[in-house]
């Protein structure tokens, strides 16, 4: 019989509980047994709730208090020394400490540096390594976890991450090779295997995600060894779990490691699976992922069913698994939480629970279960609805979009022309000063727009209370002196929520929190149909904001790239064709800020790097369509309006090209903290347009001093034109507080007044 498996279930609770436990721990309103009893009624809970669904295999040890690479680098004890005398101590707060760094007890530590986990949303901490580096086996997390799901009855398969993506993922802080580390992790793995295998533990599934990068000859000798050494441990069945992507040309290498079961991803990569059943070794247990971990809908039960039938008939059902294609990490907890979804919406959706009722399905559909067809109709009928949809499907929308080879999508002149009128019409003076958007959210805001949610402040109120907010920021920049300035962005909850509820094809859930790291949680917008705007979306508190001042205001707009990529997509077209129905109805948006007389506009990008995809092969595709977005929406204005992009979070080095045929005329990018490095790209590129290297780490309450940020604007003089710079903090000041944001401003202008002077 084929089994219902899953590769791991979300931690942080349907309703956010471990959040609220994790926050309440640090805050020492909960001491460390009752997180741990939180944690651990979570993890029975959602054990019981995979097991009611239909999932004939569990996992466990996918659980984490934080973070699951943290937890590996904890039981490995890869610990830099620095944390050591704490985690001894006490290892629930060096864990912490490791985590979100400390500042009590005599300790003053800053975390471990954090990052994305593969082209997800979920966020990591990178295990610091160095040469000579030695490991041991600390604690006992997977043991006992297994030992948990045992004394409930449940041969759960504990997950680890394997060796080679443990030491891919982290770095040396020596520039030494972690993959020279291999040979001391091993005997580590191998008596962890060894500990698990006397447990009881029948099946261990190895997360190598690594295998589906370029890999080059040293990671590939690195597998084999590993694999060679944790073979001879004579553990568990060991399940090689491989996703987020096909495993192209490292099919042959994951083939050829001696392991009892491979998992493949066959929603991102469908394709893959002849070659991977013409190379399967015979008698090897096969995963397929066939519903989708990294979404949120209902999968196509008829598609999926048919792939598993043809599978099953080349190697037997005894040897195929059912699961999803990753981790469930990565979607919401049970969409029966959500009640007030559009009529029909919710019966679209599938988050983790309803995953693995689908995998259910499949399996016993496959096995010939009689029930199966009617629920394979049910999700047929769901299905057509989705696809018949006139909320899905606007055929203006298309029409537009066929129409697109007629849209301008290049500006009128080329930048040199531009600059001269931009200049011409604002005469800024040298090293113009400007912030990125946002200024302080502070309680009051939030608490303000939360009572307007709750029916408790009346529009007109919440509208007073909103221009009073504006205009108190508008008299502060003025008073500062800079030179071109924002609205604030009192009226904004977040960068894509706000667009989102303004355009139609975008739906809101109201429990659909994925944790982004440790305890912080994003819900994800939905983009479920043809995106269109049906009113401008800015330009009231833009033109308002405009109008009480003479000075040049910034319109602010969220990118279509970004959009798409903190969304959850609709999967019925491709990415880039939702992505340009967003960037048409920006273009609009541009052009009514425009006739507004808003004459600066800046469309934030932070999220375009993010979206390259996992192999290098594929970058240039994405690239070319998501500048082709920035550039649709960007460029129907005329030639003496001034089009900013803020891109933070980013390396530029790899990316040079595109960045620049975006064309934005002046882009803000986040420089304090790497002092100026991450300009060196624009600088090899000769960057021909403006670009304001941010001076003022807004990620800090520290306050930057005017010398501190002189300093940093030299070294941009010293290798960029003097005309080209603009002087800005390197993001939003929203999570900052009123006073530090005013001193650091006032510093800041009066850094650029030095550099003028001295020019
Ligand atoms: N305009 C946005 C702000 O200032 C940009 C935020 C971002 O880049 N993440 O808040
Ligand atoms: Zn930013």
């Amino acid at each position: 019989m084929t089994l219902v498996t899953n590769l791991g279930f979300p931690r942080i609770g349907a309703k956010r509980e471990l959040k609220s436990a994790l926050e309440g721990y640090w805050r020492g309103e909960l001491d460390a047994r009752q997180l741990q009893e939180t944690a651990a009624q979570l993890r029975h809970a959602h054990w019981r709730l995979q097991r009611e669904a239909g999932a004939d295999v569990v996992p466990c040890n996918d659980f984490s208090l934080y973070d699951h690479v943290l937890d590996t680098a904890f039981l490995l004890d890869a610990i830099p020394d620095r944390y050591r005398a704490l985690a001894d101590r006490d290892p629930l707060a060096g864990y912490f400490a490791l985590a979100r760094g400390v500042q009590t007890g005599g300790f003053d530590l800053p975390a471990l540096e954090m990052t994305k986990w593969f082209d997800t949303n979920y966020h990591y901490l990178v295990p610091e390594l160095h040469a000579g580096q030695s490991f041991r086996l600390r604690g006992d997390k997977p043991l006992a976890e297994y030992v948990e799901a045992r004394q409930l009855g449940l041969d759960a398969r504990p997950v680890l991450l394997g060796p080679v993506s443990f030491l891919l993922l982290s770095k040396t802080t020596d520039g030494s090779d972690r993959l020279q580390l291999l040979d001391r992790l091993l005997p580590v793995y191998a008596e962890l295997l060894q500990r698990l295998h006397a447990a009881g533990a029948t099946w261990v599934q190895i997360d190598e995600p690594c295998l589906v990068l370029d890999q080059d000859a040293d990671d590939h000798a690195a597998y084999r060894r590993a694999y060679a050494a944790l073979a001879a441990a004579q553990g568990p069945k060991l399940m090689l779990a491989t996703y987020f992507g096909a495993l192209g040309d490292n099919l042959a290498l994951a083939m050829e490691l001696p392991v009892d079961g491979l998992h493949v991803d066959l929603v991102r990569a469908a394709p893959q699976i002849d070659a991977v059943l013409d190379a399967l070794p015979a008698g090897r247990t096969l995963s397929i992922g066939v519903v989708d971990g990294r979404n949120i809908w209902r999968a196509d039960l008829d598609a999926a069913l048919d792939l598993v039938r043809r599978v099953a008939a080349r190697i037997g059902a005894q040897r195929l698994q059912l699961a999803p294609s990753c981790s469930l990490l990565h979607v919401p907890v049970d969409t029966r939480l959500e009640t007030e979804l559009p009529a029909n919406m919710v019966a679209w959706l599938a988050f983790a629970r309803q995953k693995i009722d689908e995998l259910r399905v499949l399996a016993d559909a496959a096995n010939g279960a009689f029930y199966t067809a009617s629920t394979l109709e049910l999700a047929r009928e769901r299905r057509e609805s989705r696809r018949t949809s006139p909320k899905v499907h606007r055929p203006q929308v298309a029409r537009r979009l066929d129409a697109l080879d007629e849209v301008q999508v290049a500006r009128r002149s080329p930048y040199a022309e531009r600059r001269r009128v931009q200049h011409e019409r604002m005469r800024l003076p040298a090293f113009p000063t400007t912030t990125i958007g946002s200024f302080p959210q502070t309680r009051e805001v939030r608490q303000a727009r939360a009572r307007h949610r709750g029916g408790k402040l009346s529009d007109a109120d919440y509208d007073a209370f909103l221009a009073a907010e504006t205009e108190r920021c508008v008299r502060m920049q003025e008073e500062i002196g800079l030179d071109v300035l924002v609205h604030g962005e009192f009226e904004r909850n977040d960068m894509v929520e706000y667009f989102g509820e303004r355009l139609d094809g975008f739906a809101f859930t109201h429990n659909g929190w994925v944790q982004s790291y440790g305890s912080r949680c994003v819900k994800p917008p939905v983009i479920y149909g043809d995106v269109q705007r049906p009113a401008p979306m800015t330009v009231r508190w833009s033109q308002y904001a405009q109008s009480l001042t003479e000075r040049p205001m910034k319109g602010m707009l969220t990118g279509p790239v970004t959009m798409l990529q903190w969304s959850f997509v609709r999967d019925d077209q491709p990415r880039a064709t939702t992505c340009r129905q967003i960037a048409l109805a920006l273009r609009d948006e541009v052009l009514d800020l425009e006739q507004a007389g808003i004459r600066t506009i800046q469309i934030d990008e932070p999220a375009l790097r993010e979206g390259l995809p996992l192999r290098r092969a594929d970058w240039p595709a994405y690239l070319e369509w998501a500048v082709d977005c920035f550039r649709i929406s960007a460029s129907g204005v005329a030639d003496d309006t001034q089009i900013h992009t803020h891109m933070c979070y980013s390396q530029f080095n790899d990316i040079i090209d595109a960045v620049a045929a975006m064309d934005a005329d002046v882009i803000s990018i986040e420089t304090s903290r790497s002092r100026m490095e991450l300009l060196d790209a624009f600088v090899r590129f000769r960057y021909p347009n403006e670009i304001g290297p941010g001076v003022y780490d807004i990620h800090s309450p520290r306050l930057p001093s005017v010398e501190e940020m002189t300093a940093l604007l030299r070294k941009a003089v010293a290798v960029l034109d003097a005309g080209q710079i603009w002087v800005n903090p390197d993001c939003g000041l929203k999570t900052r507080g009123w006073p530090e944001t005013r001193a650091a401003l006032q510093a800041m202008v009066e850094a650029a007044r030095r550099l003028r002077a001295a020019s």
